[in-house]
């Protein structure tokens, strides 16, 4: 099937069926019709809201600098694991499927004793081993990430002798480009509200040493009132390491940076050329340099021309130009980082501070009946069974056996709080 330029939902449809069969095949990723979704939106797995506690900040961290350059690993202060998680898969109920990632699937999932709700990722070892270190980089960004508005936060983290649990925050407005496919083009005025919500949580990252690199529509959902939260703190796709990346890459290169192709040093300015190729999506209902050839949209990538078709603002192409500049010390954002972008034109209507609150009403809120609600979840994924192997028996000892992952384990002290009685 062939995409072109002036068709651009083709790209939204030809993406979604493509999405269905890979699925099919693979167990994998989105794309179904609404049909389902609507059958399945009357599904609701309980009766009552049970509003998510807000968590309260945690261990401070500090940085130290990784082998890949200018990706950062980090840990909490003195020494790692100073909350000895005593969680265990049997604390949760598994109810529903409601993801996949490359290492192993994601549950919606209650806690039995107090009832609140939380998405919770599952890596099964044999595969996490070969990248532990992206799974710790992952466990210890989300500690970071936990006091920021737009980012999934984690509230626990155990291992049993197969596998690795982070429970997260359960966020069930569905994908962003879920909803995208579902309209084609987001008007402007959405689009910059979530691409300022994003900008926020990149600059913070940023503000903390780390590259987000990954930016993508499968890591952007809303959360139940429509804000932007960024999942998926793994940095662990297959390929993206440095060096050889042009021919060990699996997944889909459209939202990758030049550099990052080339395997160049890379700053967190590849994050602002992520913004833009999802920006540009937003707008024109495909990533800027597509092609169905995989080699061609990496030559695009690196070389064709940035072609901006008329329909959207000035201002906006200004931004798409600066973001999606190939030379990193010319990119908006590469020296003055956040800022520069908050003072671009096509963000003048934003309010940084009031956003940063959450105060801004967002220009779509998804319908969901509470925190169990997966109207918004594929159903390619809600429709498989629970594994059983998600109940396996935890790790004895905190996990002292070679398939042991060391400081793993961790519970938010927001947790301990909720637990004291009267809390
Ligand atoms: P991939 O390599 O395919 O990107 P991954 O291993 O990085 O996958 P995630 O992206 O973290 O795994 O999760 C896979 C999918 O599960 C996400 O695309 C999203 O649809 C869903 N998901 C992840 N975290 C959450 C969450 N906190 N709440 C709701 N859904 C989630
Ligand atoms: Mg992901």
């Amino acid at each position: 099937m062939t995409v072109t330029r002036e068709r651009p939902l083709t790209y939204a449809k030809m993406r979604a069926l493509v999405s269905f069969f890979s699925a099919l095949l693979k167990g994998k990723k989105v794309g179904f019709s609404d049909f389902l979704h609507k059958r399945l939106s009357s599904q609701h797995l309980c009766q009552h809201l049970d509003p998510q506690q807000i968590l309260q900040p945690q261990c401070k961290l500090r940085g130290e600098e990784g082998d890949e350059g200018t990706v950062c690993l980090f840990s909490p202060q003195g020494s790692e694991n100073t909350q000895t998680s005593q969680t265990k898969p049997s604390d949760f109920d598994y109810l529903k499927v409601i993801g996949k990632g490359s290492f192993g699937k994601v549950l919606l999932a209650r806690h039995r004793q107090h009832g609140r709700y939380y998405a919770v990722k599952v890596l099964q070892k044999q595969i996490a081993k070969r990248k532990e270190k992206h799974v710790m980089v992952e466990r210890s960004v989300l500690l970071k990430g936990l006091h920021h508005p737009f980012l999934v936060g984690l509230h626990f983290s155990f291992q049993t002798p197969n596998a690795l649990y982070f429970v997260l925050d359960y966020v069930n407005g569905g994908e962003l480009f879920y909803h995208l496919q579902r309209v084609g083009k987001f008007p402007e005025p959405r689009a910059a509200f979530y691409a300022a919500e994003m900008t926020m949580a990149l600059g913070y990252l940023h503000s903390l040493d780390i590259a987000y690199r990954d930016l993508k529509p499968e890591n952007i959902l809303l959360d139940s009132e429509g804000h932007v939260m960024l999942t998926d703190f793994g940095l662990c796709k297959e390929g993206v390491a440095i060096g050889g990346i042009m021919h060990t890459f699996c997944g889909t290169p459209e939202y990758l940076a030049p550099e990052v192709l080339q395997g160049r040093p890379y700053s967190p300015a590849v994050d602002w050329w992520g913004l833009g190729t999802v920006l540009f999506e937003m707008l024109y209902g495909r990533p800027p340099f597509y092609s169905h050839s995989k080699a061609r949209m990496f030559e695009n990538i690196l070389h064709a021309p940035l072609q901006l078709r008329s329909g959207v603002s000035r201002a906006t192409r200004s931004l798409l130009k600066g973001l999606l500049e190939r030379d990193v010390s010319k990119r908006l954002g590469a020296s003055r980082d956040l800022v520069e972008l908050q003072e671009h034109p096509f963000f003048a209507s934003i309010n940084w501070d009031d956003l940063l609150a959450r105060k801004v009403r967002p220009p779509f809120i998804p319908k969901v009946n509470g925190p169990c609600d997966v109207s918004y979840i594929d159903p390619v994924f809600t429709l498989q069974p629970v594994p059983a192997s998600v109940n396996e028996r935890c790790q004895a000892g905190g996990g002292r056996s070679s398939e042991a992952f060391q400081g793993f384990s961790f519970t938010n002290p927001a947790e301990y709080m909720a637990a004291e009685p009267g809390s």
